[in-house]
């Protein structure tokens, strides 16, 4: 019996987290796991995206929404963002 809920069904948080964790990694990959502001390497980055599209899930995003940043450097970007993070971004 082939199963079509998935297409239609909203995916569970866990599925969400999981959905999100493989973008992050391909983006980060996409990165050279450089930062995006100072070009230093790190193992750890945080992503975050650079605009909200209303409708599209965070892992639909294109690889253009989003850059990738050190701690150093997320921090003091995140003081010129607004505080509108969707949940799961890290
Ligand atoms: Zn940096």
């Amino acid at each position: 019996m082939k199963n079509d809920t998935s297409k239609t069904k909203p995916p569970s948080e866990d599925e969400q987290l999981a959905l999100w964790s493989k973008r992050r990694v391909e983006l980060l990959i996409a990165a050279d796991f450089k930062c995006s502001r100072c070009g230093n390497r790190f193992h750890t980055l945080r992503v975050r995206q650079a605009y909200e599209l209303v409708g599209i899930p965070l892992w639909d995003y294109p690889d253009s929404a989003f850059a990738c940043f050190c701690e150093g450097c997320y921090r003091k970007l995140s003081r010129l963002f607004d505080e509108s993070t969707p949940a799961g971004v890290q």
